[in-house]
Protein backbone atom coordinates (compact mmCIF):
# COMPACT_ATOMS: atom_id res chain seq x y z
CA UNK A 1 0.00 0.00 0.00
CA UNK A 2 0.88 3.65 -0.33
CA UNK A 3 2.36 3.87 3.31
CA UNK A 4 4.72 1.28 2.84
CA UNK A 5 5.70 2.51 -0.29
CA UNK A 6 6.56 5.68 1.03
CA UNK A 7 8.45 4.11 4.00
CA UNK A 8 10.52 2.51 1.55
CA UNK A 9 11.15 5.44 -0.33
CA UNK A 10 11.71 7.89 2.55
CA UNK A 11 14.73 5.06 3.46
CA UNK A 12 16.94 6.71 1.47
CA UNK A 13 17.04 9.84 3.01
CA UNK A 14 17.84 8.02 5.82
CA UNK A 15 21.47 9.00 7.22
CA UNK A 16 21.33 12.36 5.14
CA UNK A 17 22.19 15.77 7.28
CA UNK A 18 20.64 17.37 4.60
CA UNK A 19 18.26 16.94 1.82
CA UNK A 20 19.59 16.95 -1.45
CA UNK A 21 18.28 17.36 -5.03
CA UNK A 22 19.70 13.68 -5.83
CA UNK A 23 17.83 12.28 -2.42
CA UNK A 24 14.41 13.78 -3.20
CA UNK A 25 13.99 12.87 -7.19
CA UNK A 26 14.22 9.98 -6.38
CA UNK A 27 11.77 9.64 -2.97
CA UNK A 28 9.10 11.90 -5.17
CA UNK A 29 9.65 9.20 -8.47
CA UNK A 30 8.17 6.63 -5.99
CA UNK A 31 5.63 9.06 -4.29
CA UNK A 32 4.39 10.43 -7.53
CA UNK A 33 3.48 6.44 -8.36
CA UNK A 34 2.23 5.85 -4.98
CA UNK A 35 -0.28 8.79 -5.53
CA UNK A 36 -1.42 7.53 -8.96
CA UNK A 37 -1.76 4.21 -7.57
CA UNK A 38 -4.21 5.82 -4.90
CA UNK A 39 -6.36 7.22 -7.41
CA UNK A 40 -5.03 10.53 -7.74
CA UNK A 41 -5.10 12.23 -11.05
CA UNK A 42 -2.10 12.41 -13.61
CA UNK A 43 -1.29 16.04 -13.86
CA UNK A 44 -2.49 16.70 -9.64
CA UNK A 45 0.18 14.12 -9.07
CA UNK A 46 3.19 15.44 -10.82
CA UNK A 47 2.02 19.59 -10.19
CA UNK A 48 2.35 18.22 -6.18
CA UNK A 49 5.61 15.87 -6.10
CA UNK A 50 6.74 19.41 -8.27
CA UNK A 51 5.61 21.55 -5.22
CA UNK A 52 7.27 19.35 -2.44
CA UNK A 53 10.30 19.29 -4.16
CA UNK A 54 10.49 22.87 -4.26
CA UNK A 55 9.81 22.92 -0.37
CA UNK A 56 12.00 20.19 0.33
CA UNK A 57 15.46 21.03 -1.30
CA UNK A 58 17.90 22.46 0.97
CA UNK A 59 15.69 22.70 4.01
CA UNK A 60 18.24 21.61 7.13
CA UNK A 61 16.88 18.86 9.24
CA UNK A 62 16.56 18.90 12.47
CA UNK A 63 18.63 16.88 15.18
CA UNK A 64 16.00 14.98 16.69
CA UNK A 65 14.47 14.24 13.33
CA UNK A 66 15.63 12.08 10.55
CA UNK A 67 15.49 13.54 6.94
CA UNK A 68 12.99 11.14 5.99
CA UNK A 69 10.54 12.02 8.73
CA UNK A 70 10.75 15.68 8.08
CA UNK A 71 9.84 14.78 4.28
CA UNK A 72 7.14 13.06 5.52
CA UNK A 73 5.95 16.04 7.04
CA UNK A 74 6.48 18.23 4.12
CA UNK A 75 4.14 15.73 1.45
CA UNK A 76 1.75 15.62 4.37
CA UNK A 77 1.56 19.81 4.94
CA UNK A 78 1.49 19.99 1.36
CA UNK A 79 -1.37 17.32 1.14
CA UNK A 80 -3.39 18.82 3.68
CA UNK A 81 -3.16 22.19 1.96
CA UNK A 82 -4.00 21.19 -1.27
CA UNK A 83 -7.13 19.82 -0.21
CA UNK A 84 -8.08 22.93 1.43
CA UNK A 85 -6.17 23.29 4.23
CA UNK A 86 -8.41 23.84 6.73
CA UNK A 87 -12.27 22.70 7.40
CA UNK A 88 -14.72 24.55 5.07
CA UNK A 89 -17.75 25.92 6.90
CA UNK A 90 -21.07 25.26 5.77
CA UNK A 91 -23.59 28.19 4.79
CA UNK A 92 -26.70 27.93 7.44
CA UNK A 93 -28.15 31.69 6.70
CA UNK A 94 -31.41 32.54 6.49
CA UNK A 95 -34.45 30.44 7.84
CA UNK A 96 -34.98 28.52 6.26
CA UNK A 97 -31.52 27.95 5.15
CA UNK A 98 -31.56 25.36 2.03
CA UNK A 99 -29.61 22.35 0.87
CA UNK A 100 -29.83 20.26 -1.78
CA UNK A 101 -28.22 17.18 -2.71
CA UNK A 102 -27.03 16.28 -6.16
CA UNK A 103 -25.04 13.05 -7.72
CA UNK A 104 -25.29 9.84 -9.21
CA UNK A 105 -27.65 7.02 -8.09
CA UNK A 106 -26.19 5.02 -4.75
CA UNK A 107 -23.73 7.56 -4.48
CA UNK A 108 -26.04 8.27 -0.94
CA UNK A 109 -27.52 11.12 -1.33
CA UNK A 110 -30.54 9.84 0.46
CA UNK A 111 -28.33 8.85 3.48
CA UNK A 112 -26.44 11.82 3.74
CA UNK A 113 -29.52 13.56 3.86
CA UNK A 114 -30.79 12.18 7.25
CA UNK A 115 -27.23 12.07 8.27
CA UNK A 116 -26.84 15.85 7.99
CA UNK A 117 -30.07 16.49 9.44
CA UNK A 118 -29.47 14.30 12.44
CA UNK A 119 -26.01 16.19 12.69
CA UNK A 120 -27.63 19.36 12.35
CA UNK A 121 -30.49 19.19 14.72
CA UNK A 122 -28.58 17.44 17.58
CA UNK A 123 -25.52 19.95 17.42
CA UNK A 124 -26.68 23.60 15.90
CA UNK A 125 -30.48 23.17 17.61
CA UNK A 126 -31.56 23.47 14.18
CA UNK A 127 -35.33 22.39 13.11
CA UNK A 128 -35.32 20.20 9.75
CA UNK A 129 -37.55 18.91 7.69
CA UNK A 130 -36.65 16.75 4.34
CA UNK A 131 -37.97 16.71 1.31
CA UNK A 132 -38.44 13.55 -0.97
CA UNK A 133 -37.99 14.66 -4.51
CA UNK A 134 -36.96 11.68 -6.31
CA UNK A 135 -40.27 10.82 -7.44
CA UNK A 136 -39.15 7.64 -9.50
CA UNK A 137 -38.86 5.54 -7.57
CA UNK A 138 -41.67 5.02 -4.37
CA UNK A 139 -39.09 2.87 -2.41
CA UNK A 140 -36.64 6.45 -2.30
CA UNK A 141 -39.39 8.07 -1.21
CA UNK A 142 -39.98 5.07 1.27
CA UNK A 143 -36.12 5.25 2.49
CA UNK A 144 -36.34 8.99 3.43
CA UNK A 145 -39.54 8.75 5.57
CA UNK A 146 -37.50 5.70 7.65
CA UNK A 147 -34.63 7.35 8.28
CA UNK A 148 -36.16 10.74 9.06
CA UNK A 149 -38.14 8.41 11.38
CA UNK A 150 -35.28 6.98 12.99
CA UNK A 151 -33.96 10.50 13.71
CA UNK A 152 -37.33 11.65 14.38
CA UNK A 153 -36.79 14.61 11.83
CA UNK A 154 -40.54 15.22 9.50
CA UNK A 155 -40.38 14.51 5.92
CA UNK A 156 -42.30 16.05 3.10
CA UNK A 157 -43.40 14.15 0.10
CA UNK A 158 -46.26 14.44 -2.35
CA UNK A 159 -47.00 11.18 -3.80
CA UNK A 160 -49.58 12.33 -6.61
CA UNK A 161 -47.09 12.79 -9.63
CA UNK A 162 -46.14 16.46 -9.20
CA UNK A 163 -42.54 17.42 -10.91
CA UNK A 164 -39.94 17.75 -8.36
CA UNK A 165 -39.36 21.46 -8.30
CA UNK A 166 -42.83 22.01 -7.40
CA UNK A 167 -42.81 19.67 -4.56
CA UNK A 168 -39.42 21.49 -3.66
CA UNK A 169 -41.14 24.75 -3.46
CA UNK A 170 -44.02 23.38 -1.61
CA UNK A 171 -41.98 21.91 0.97
CA UNK A 172 -40.07 25.11 1.48
CA UNK A 173 -43.66 26.02 2.10
CA UNK A 174 -44.48 23.71 4.54
CA UNK A 175 -41.20 24.48 6.15
CA UNK A 176 -42.30 28.52 6.45
CA UNK A 177 -45.41 27.44 8.20
CA UNK A 178 -44.58 24.98 10.64
CA UNK A 179 -41.56 26.53 11.55
CA UNK A 180 -38.73 23.97 10.24
CA UNK A 181 -35.83 26.37 10.07
CA UNK A 182 -33.66 23.93 7.82
CA UNK A 183 -35.04 22.37 4.48
CA UNK A 184 -32.84 19.47 2.93
CA UNK A 185 -33.55 18.80 -0.64
CA UNK A 186 -32.79 14.95 -1.29
CA UNK A 187 -33.05 14.51 -5.47
CA UNK A 188 -33.03 11.07 -7.73
CA UNK A 189 -29.73 10.15 -9.23
CA UNK A 190 -28.97 8.45 -12.18
CA UNK A 191 -26.76 5.36 -12.57
CA UNK A 192 -24.58 7.79 -14.76
CA UNK A 193 -24.44 11.31 -15.99
CA UNK A 194 -27.30 12.22 -18.01
CA UNK A 195 -29.02 15.15 -19.44
CA UNK A 196 -32.53 14.62 -18.00
CA UNK A 197 -31.20 14.43 -14.51
CA UNK A 198 -28.69 17.65 -15.15
CA UNK A 199 -32.00 19.44 -16.79
CA UNK A 200 -34.09 18.40 -13.13
CA UNK A 201 -31.32 18.95 -10.74
CA UNK A 202 -30.48 22.66 -12.22
CA UNK A 203 -34.54 23.62 -12.47
CA UNK A 204 -34.56 22.47 -8.52
CA UNK A 205 -31.46 24.55 -8.21
CA UNK A 206 -33.07 28.27 -9.76
CA UNK A 207 -36.20 27.21 -8.47
CA UNK A 208 -35.19 27.13 -4.81
CA UNK A 209 -31.98 29.07 -4.61
CA UNK A 210 -30.46 27.12 -2.03
CA UNK A 211 -27.75 28.30 0.40
CA UNK A 212 -25.66 25.20 -0.62
CA UNK A 213 -25.95 22.86 -3.48
CA UNK A 214 -23.75 20.04 -2.04
CA UNK A 215 -22.28 16.97 -4.31
CA UNK A 216 -22.38 13.58 -3.01
CA UNK A 217 -19.73 11.21 -4.69
CA UNK A 218 -18.79 7.48 -3.55
CA UNK A 219 -14.94 7.76 -2.54
CA UNK A 220 -15.06 4.12 -3.92
CA UNK A 221 -15.41 4.65 -7.16
CA UNK A 222 -11.56 6.67 -7.54
CA UNK A 223 -11.03 8.28 -10.53
CA UNK A 224 -14.52 7.83 -12.11
CA UNK A 225 -15.26 10.59 -9.49
CA UNK A 226 -13.55 12.68 -10.25
CA UNK A 227 -14.92 13.04 -13.57
CA UNK A 228 -18.54 13.04 -12.39
CA UNK A 229 -17.85 15.45 -10.09
CA UNK A 230 -16.44 17.96 -13.10
CA UNK A 231 -19.40 17.34 -15.28
CA UNK A 232 -21.97 18.26 -12.18
CA UNK A 233 -19.46 21.29 -11.34
CA UNK A 234 -19.89 22.29 -14.90
CA UNK A 235 -23.64 22.11 -14.73
CA UNK A 236 -24.47 22.94 -11.12
CA UNK A 237 -21.50 25.19 -9.92
CA UNK A 238 -22.05 23.24 -6.48
CA UNK A 239 -20.57 24.64 -3.46
CA UNK A 240 -19.01 21.98 -1.55
CA UNK A 241 -18.21 18.02 -1.66
CA UNK A 242 -19.37 15.15 0.06
CA UNK A 243 -17.19 12.24 0.31
CA UNK A 244 -19.02 8.79 0.95
CA UNK A 245 -18.10 5.37 2.00
CA UNK A 246 -14.99 6.28 3.61
CA UNK A 247 -15.09 3.72 5.72
CA UNK A 248 -13.53 0.29 5.50
CA UNK A 249 -10.14 0.96 3.52
CA UNK A 250 -11.04 2.99 0.77
CA UNK A 251 -7.78 5.34 -0.08
CA UNK A 252 -9.02 8.74 -0.08
CA UNK A 253 -7.41 9.44 -3.43
CA UNK A 254 -10.46 10.92 -5.07
CA UNK A 255 -10.48 13.62 -2.26
CA UNK A 256 -7.26 15.15 -3.70
CA UNK A 257 -8.46 14.78 -7.05
CA UNK A 258 -11.63 16.33 -6.89
CA UNK A 259 -10.62 19.35 -4.55
CA UNK A 260 -8.09 20.35 -6.94
CA UNK A 261 -9.57 19.29 -10.59
CA UNK A 262 -13.06 21.41 -9.28
CA UNK A 263 -11.73 23.60 -6.85
CA UNK A 264 -14.42 23.02 -4.21
CA UNK A 265 -13.99 22.06 -0.45
CA UNK A 266 -14.57 18.60 0.41
CA UNK A 267 -17.12 19.56 3.07
CA UNK A 268 -18.43 16.22 4.86
CA UNK A 269 -17.48 12.68 4.43
CA UNK A 270 -19.58 9.76 5.02
CA UNK A 271 -17.90 6.31 7.42
CA UNK A 272 -21.02 4.49 7.28
CA UNK A 273 -24.36 3.52 7.09
CA UNK A 274 -25.35 4.48 9.95
CA UNK A 275 -27.17 8.31 10.66
CA UNK A 276 -24.07 9.26 12.87
CA UNK A 277 -21.09 7.97 10.93
CA UNK A 278 -20.96 11.64 9.29
CA UNK A 279 -17.72 13.72 9.89
CA UNK A 280 -16.85 17.35 9.19
CA UNK A 281 -14.14 17.45 6.26
CA UNK A 282 -10.44 18.06 8.08
CA UNK A 283 -7.78 18.36 5.25
CA UNK A 284 -4.99 17.00 7.60
CA UNK A 285 -6.67 14.06 8.72
CA UNK A 286 -7.48 13.34 5.35
CA UNK A 287 -3.79 13.49 4.32
CA UNK A 288 -2.84 11.60 7.54
CA UNK A 289 -5.18 8.96 5.53
CA UNK A 290 -3.86 9.27 2.02
CA UNK A 291 -0.33 9.13 3.84
CA UNK A 292 -1.53 6.01 6.39
CA UNK A 293 1.49 6.83 8.26
CA UNK A 294 -0.42 6.81 11.52
CA UNK A 295 0.39 9.89 13.69
CA UNK A 296 4.10 9.64 12.68
CA UNK A 297 3.23 13.83 11.18
CA UNK A 298 2.38 14.48 14.59
CA UNK A 299 4.90 13.26 16.72
CA UNK A 300 7.37 14.94 14.05
CA UNK A 301 5.68 18.25 14.47
CA UNK A 302 5.96 17.89 18.29
CA UNK A 303 9.19 17.30 18.55
CA UNK A 304 10.12 20.01 16.00
CA UNK A 305 7.98 22.16 18.14
CA UNK A 306 9.31 21.45 21.65
CA UNK A 307 12.62 19.72 21.02
CA UNK A 308 15.47 22.29 21.11
CA UNK A 309 18.51 21.75 19.31
CA UNK A 310 20.58 24.69 21.17
CA UNK A 311 19.96 22.62 24.07
CA UNK A 312 20.21 19.09 23.10
CA UNK A 313 23.86 20.56 21.97
CA UNK A 314 25.09 22.31 25.33
CA UNK A 315 23.28 18.99 26.91
CA UNK A 316 25.98 16.94 24.86
CA UNK A 317 28.91 19.46 25.94
CA UNK A 318 27.55 18.53 29.58
CA UNK A 319 27.59 15.02 29.31
CA UNK A 320 30.49 14.75 27.70
CA UNK A 321 32.68 16.75 30.17
CA UNK A 322 30.91 14.61 33.05
CA UNK A 323 28.63 17.94 34.57
CA UNK A 324 25.55 16.19 33.85
CA UNK A 325 23.42 17.34 36.88
CA UNK A 326 20.28 17.14 38.56
CA UNK A 327 19.28 20.47 37.24
CA UNK A 328 20.18 18.99 33.27
CA UNK A 329 17.94 16.23 34.83
CA UNK A 330 14.76 18.19 35.68
CA UNK A 331 15.22 20.12 32.57
CA UNK A 332 15.02 16.76 30.36
CA UNK A 333 11.86 15.86 32.50
CA UNK A 334 9.56 18.96 31.71
CA UNK A 335 11.08 18.62 28.41
CA UNK A 336 9.58 14.92 27.58
CA UNK A 337 6.43 16.37 29.78
CA UNK A 338 6.27 19.04 27.84
CA UNK A 339 5.90 16.65 24.68
CA UNK A 340 2.73 15.61 26.25
CA UNK A 341 0.67 12.43 27.50
CA UNK A 342 3.36 9.92 27.57
CA UNK A 343 0.72 7.04 26.49
CA UNK A 344 -0.68 9.57 23.73
CA UNK A 345 2.99 9.85 22.46
CA UNK A 346 4.20 6.27 22.51
CA UNK A 347 1.04 5.81 20.67
CA UNK A 348 1.96 7.67 17.72
CA UNK A 349 5.06 5.61 16.99
CA UNK A 350 4.09 2.93 14.59
CA UNK A 351 4.20 -0.49 15.65
CA UNK A 352 5.20 0.97 19.29
CA UNK A 353 0.94 1.80 19.81
CA UNK A 354 -0.72 -1.32 19.44
CA UNK A 355 2.56 -3.03 21.66
CA UNK A 356 1.66 -0.24 24.27
CA UNK A 357 -2.26 -0.02 24.35
CA UNK A 358 -2.60 -2.07 27.54
CA UNK A 359 0.46 -1.07 29.45
CA UNK A 360 0.02 1.51 31.71
CA UNK A 361 2.24 4.35 31.33
CA UNK A 362 2.15 6.08 34.30
CA UNK A 363 2.28 9.97 33.71
CA UNK A 364 2.57 10.70 37.58
CA UNK A 365 5.35 9.10 37.56
CA UNK A 366 7.58 12.07 37.28
CA UNK A 367 5.98 13.89 39.75
CA UNK A 368 7.65 12.36 42.43
CA UNK A 369 10.63 12.78 41.28
CA UNK A 370 10.19 16.35 39.95
CA UNK A 371 9.04 16.52 43.98
CA UNK A 372 12.61 14.96 44.75
CA UNK A 373 14.45 17.21 43.13
CA UNK A 374 12.67 20.39 43.54
CA UNK A 375 13.75 19.71 47.56
CA UNK A 376 17.44 19.78 46.95
CA UNK A 377 19.69 22.93 47.39
CA UNK A 378 20.78 24.21 44.63
CA UNK A 379 24.43 22.81 46.01
CA UNK A 380 23.22 19.23 46.23
CA UNK A 381 21.86 19.47 42.29
CA UNK A 382 24.59 20.12 40.58
CA UNK A 383 26.92 18.16 43.33
CA UNK A 384 24.88 15.05 43.80
CA UNK A 385 28.17 13.47 45.82
CA UNK A 386 27.16 15.88 48.99
CA UNK A 387 23.94 13.88 49.45
CA UNK A 388 24.41 11.80 53.05
CA UNK A 389 22.03 10.28 54.89
CA UNK A 390 20.74 13.20 56.92
CA UNK A 391 20.16 15.61 53.81
CA UNK A 392 18.51 12.37 51.79
CA UNK A 393 15.81 12.15 55.14
CA UNK A 394 15.69 16.21 54.84
CA UNK A 395 14.65 15.57 51.31
CA UNK A 396 12.17 12.73 51.45
CA UNK A 397 10.73 14.75 54.18
CA UNK A 398 10.31 18.18 52.34
CA UNK A 399 9.18 16.22 48.90
CA UNK A 400 6.53 14.06 50.83
CA UNK A 401 8.54 11.03 49.50
CA UNK A 402 10.27 8.19 51.56
CA UNK A 403 14.34 8.08 52.16
CA UNK A 404 13.47 4.85 49.76
CA UNK A 405 12.55 7.21 46.85
CA UNK A 406 15.30 9.29 47.41
CA UNK A 407 17.76 6.25 47.31
CA UNK A 408 16.41 5.21 44.19
CA UNK A 409 16.73 8.13 42.52
CA UNK A 410 20.02 8.99 43.42
CA UNK A 411 20.93 5.86 41.97
CA UNK A 412 18.79 6.08 39.01
CA UNK A 413 20.83 9.05 38.32
CA UNK A 414 24.23 8.16 39.03
CA UNK A 415 23.86 4.95 36.85
CA UNK A 416 22.19 7.54 33.81
CA UNK A 417 25.02 9.73 34.22
CA UNK A 418 27.54 7.02 33.89
CA UNK A 419 25.97 5.25 31.16
CA UNK A 420 25.62 8.48 29.06
CA UNK A 421 29.57 9.11 30.01
CA UNK A 422 30.21 5.49 28.24
CA UNK A 423 27.99 6.33 25.68
CA UNK A 424 29.38 9.55 24.36
CA UNK A 425 32.98 8.59 24.81
CA UNK A 426 31.98 5.36 22.82
CA UNK A 427 30.33 7.36 19.81
CA UNK A 428 31.85 11.36 19.94
CA UNK A 429 29.49 13.38 18.59
CA UNK A 430 26.54 10.87 18.81
CA UNK A 431 23.11 13.03 17.97
CA UNK A 432 21.35 9.62 20.22
CA UNK A 433 19.27 11.11 23.51
CA UNK A 434 19.47 9.92 26.72
CA UNK A 435 16.64 7.75 27.69
CA UNK A 436 15.45 8.51 31.29
CA UNK A 437 12.86 5.15 30.90
P1 LIG B 1 -28.54 7.62 -3.22
O1 LIG B 1 -28.99 6.77 -4.34
O2 LIG B 1 -27.53 8.64 -3.69
O3 LIG B 1 -29.63 8.25 -2.44
O4 LIG B 1 -27.72 6.66 -2.22
P2 LIG B 1 -28.19 6.02 -0.85
O5 LIG B 1 -28.20 7.04 0.22
O6 LIG B 1 -29.46 5.26 -1.04
O7 LIG B 1 -26.98 5.05 -0.57
C1 LIG B 1 -26.68 3.94 -1.38
C2 LIG B 1 -26.10 2.84 -0.52
O8 LIG B 1 -24.87 3.26 0.04
C3 LIG B 1 -26.98 2.48 0.64
O9 LIG B 1 -26.94 1.08 0.82
C4 LIG B 1 -26.34 3.16 1.84
O10 LIG B 1 -26.57 2.48 3.03
C5 LIG B 1 -24.89 3.12 1.45
N1 LIG B 1 -24.12 4.22 2.02
C6 LIG B 1 -24.35 5.55 1.96
N2 LIG B 1 -23.38 6.26 2.58
C7 LIG B 1 -22.52 5.35 3.08
C8 LIG B 1 -21.28 5.43 3.83
O11 LIG B 1 -20.77 6.51 4.17
N3 LIG B 1 -20.68 4.26 4.14
C9 LIG B 1 -21.19 3.05 3.76
N4 LIG B 1 -20.53 1.95 4.10
N5 LIG B 1 -22.32 2.95 3.06
C10 LIG B 1 -22.99 4.06 2.72
MG1 LIG C 1 -31.65 8.32 -2.88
Amino acid sequence: NLSERLDRSFKLLKGEGKITEINVAETLKDVRKALLDADVNYKVAKQFTDTVKEKALGQNVLTSIKPSQLMVKIVHDELASLMGGTAAEIDLKGSPSIILMSGLQGSGKTTFTGKLANMLKTKKGKSPLLVACDVYRPAAIEQLKVLGEQIGVPVYAELESKSPVEIALNAIKEAKNKGNDLVIVDTAGRLAIDEQMMQEITAIKNAIQPNETLFVVDAMTGQDAVNTAKEFNERLDFNGVVLTKLDGDTRGGAALSIRSVVDKPIKFVGTGEKMDALDVFHPDRMADRILGMGDIVSLVERAQEQYNEEEAKRLQKRIAKNQFDFNDFLTQIQQIKKMGNLKELASMIPGVGKALKNIDIDDNAFKSIEAIIFSMTPEERVNPGVLNGSRRQRIATGSGTSIQEVNKLVKQFEETRKMMKMLTAAKPGARKLPSFR
